[in-house]
């Protein structure tokens, strides 16, 4: 880890008319990091990759990406990071090479490492074929090479697995593990398949209602409050304590809007 902050949010908020989606997130990321953004559905997780990528903007509270306020930089924001979302589109009757080169002029990019970024993902032999063809995991890797081509330094992954056999997604989380590694990538990573998140992330953050429950690596968590160390048992234990209720004969929460929990802030 490089200690380098590429993400920072200060009680970043959200509302729709009234109804506040995302409260007073305030958390940081650092370079290389493989970060967890998890939570159930409607938890607000989609909507704070929105303000961090300056396609919403806050109610209240700011960010800075890679030290950018993606509202006021929204064009080098976009340059220098990826976002691969829940479900890429393709166009079936083009390649894998032409979907790269396309979004490779689209972005002004001079050289693009076009084989390069397809052998990474491993899609050189298959580079020529129409996408259409492709099977749902080299799909996938179409949609992580296209978030790839403008080599991002910061990338959010949603739902990367998503719909993939075993082997689709052995290979979608061995190719996530690398990218810190080989291309500097920090990854912000949105799934709620827990035990996969669990495999290469080395932070999390959990979030309902649009709150931070809990902030840090999942043994940190784990031994905050006695647990084994395991996403699902982690996960399910802020998550309870948020609703108030009893575990194991003790009260963990005080209730929606009681304010960050015991992990939060590490
Ligand atoms: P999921 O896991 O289902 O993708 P999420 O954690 O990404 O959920 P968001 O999509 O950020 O959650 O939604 C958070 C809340 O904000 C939800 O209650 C949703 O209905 C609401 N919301 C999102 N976008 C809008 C919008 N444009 N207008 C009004 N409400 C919205």
């Amino acid at each position: 880890m490089s200690g380098v902050r590429v993400l920072e949010t200060f009680g970043l908020s959200k509302a729709y008319g009234r109804e506040r989606v995302v409260k007073d997130l305030s958390f940081s990321i650092e370079a290389g990091e493989i970060f967890g953004l998890l939570g159930p559905n409607g938890a607000g997780k989609t909507t704070t990759l929105l303000m961090l990528l300056g396609l919403s903007e806050p109610s209240a509270g700011y960010c800075r990406v890679l030290g950018l306020d993606p509202l006021k930089k929204p064009l080098e924001v976009k340059s220098q990071v990826g976002y691969m979302a829940e479900n890429m589109g393709i166009f079936p009757d083009l390649t894998a090479r032409e979907h790269l080169k396309f979004l490779a002029d689209l972005n002004g990019l001079k050289k693009p490492a076009l084989d390069e970024c397809l052998e990474l993902v491993g899609l050189l032999g298959a580079a020529d074929k129409k996408a259409g063809t492709y099977s749902r995991g080299m799909r996938q890797r179409l949609g992580l090479a296209e978030t790839l081509i403008k080599e991002p330094k910061l990338a959010f992954l949603d739902e990367p697995t998503l719909g993939l056999d075993p082997d689709g997604i052995a290979t979608m989380l061995e190719l996530i593990e690398r990218l810190p590694r080989e291309k500097g990538l920090t990854i912000v990573l949105s799934s709620h398949l827990l035990h996969l998140v669990e495999r290469v992330a080395g932070k999390v953050a959990i979030l309902n209602q649009g709150r931070l429950l809990a902030l840090g690596s999942v043994g940190e968590l784990a031994a905050l409050s006695g647990l084994s160390p395991d996403l699902e048992t982690v996960y399910r234990h802020y998550l309870k304590a948020d609703l108030g209720e009893e575990i194991d004969g003790l009260v963990l929460g005080q209730g929606p809007g009681s304010g960050p929990g015991v992990g939060a802030g590490l």
